[in-house]
């Protein structure tokens, strides 16, 4: 199964059409996870593959909802069996946020490790690699780079190139409008990008420095299109989008005034085939 899974293509903004981002790539026996969004394991759940099936996860930045259900998808690996131990690659801080993680449910686990008497204690071992080089790791056909994007005040954010034999897929993270991005997609087979739809002033909850902030470290329908077009890139897929619920013909639209390739606006449990 060569696929591109879109698990979740929200953003933290709950909701129960789109979940929190999180995407697989399944490649010949590899299943790469990109991201660990709100409600990861129960979309797994829904593609038929557990947490323990995961190879490698790579974290794009820090932001709670890139991040949130890492535990949930360690202990569930656990309790599916696995027997490798827990490997996640992303920028730094990720190492002490997943151990602080640990320390704080380290009673719990430690009491039920001792009561359910699993056969697969080395599934609780991890690997964390802060990712300081332009390569991540490769293995078999699949290799695996990391792109600096620009999520300012966000630091490091990155988005990934993920070579599959000769197909290139690329990964945007959370990003405005990135050069360094839209050099990494050139000829790129698919695109996986974010886009910030519409941000509309409410006033119980925002502030006008809010919408100007947010709206300023994403990328807009118009500049994604105008990336993907720059770049060449044969399909563009949308996700993470901000706010979760809009007029999606009206995205498409916007999209391809500026790009003339084909443009998926990406919704939960969509399977691409690669
Ligand atoms: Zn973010």
């Amino acid at each position: 199964m060569n696929k591109i899974i879109l698990l979740g293509t929200g953003c933290p903004s709950p909701s129960h059409i789109r979940y929190g981002p999180s995407t697989l790539i399944s490649y010949q026996e590899t299943n790469l996870l990109i991201d660990a969004g709100s409600g990861v394991t129960q979309r797994l759940s829904e593609v038929g593959i557990k947490p323990s099936e995961i190879n490698h996860i790579l974290i794009t930045h820090m932001h709670s909802d890139h991040v949130v259900d890492l535990y949930q998808l360690y202990i569930s690996g656990w309790h599916t069996g696995r027997t490798e131990p827990f490997t996640i690659h992303g920028p730094t801080g990720l190492k002490a946020f997943f151990e602080k993680t640990l320390e704080a449910y380290n009673p719990e686990l430690s009491l039920r490790k001792d009561w359910e008497r699993r056969p697969n204690e080395s599934g609780l071992n991890y690997l964390i690699n802060e990712i300081d080089s332009t390569s991540v790791f490769t293995k078999d056909n699949i290799e695996v780079n990391k792109i600096d994007v620009d999520h300012y005040p966000v630091e490091p954010a990155f988005g990934y190139e993920i070579n599959l034999d000769s197909t290139k897929v690329i990964y945007s993270g959370d990003t405005r409008y990135c050069k360094n991005l839209e050099k990494a997609a050139l000829n790129a087979d698919f695109l996986i990008h974010e886009v910030l739809v519409d941000l509309t002033l409410n006033k119980t909850r925002m502030t006008e420095e809010t919408v100007t902030n947010i709206t300023d470290y994403h990328t807009s329908p118009k500049e994604v299109g105008i990336l993907a077009e720059n770049a060449k890139v044969k399909k563009l897929i949308l996700n993470h989008f901000v706010p979760p619920v809009f007029n999606e013909e009206e995205l498409e639209r916007e999209v391809k005034e500026h790009y003339s390739g084909e443009v998926v606006v990406g919704r939960d449990l969509l399977e691409i085939n690669l």
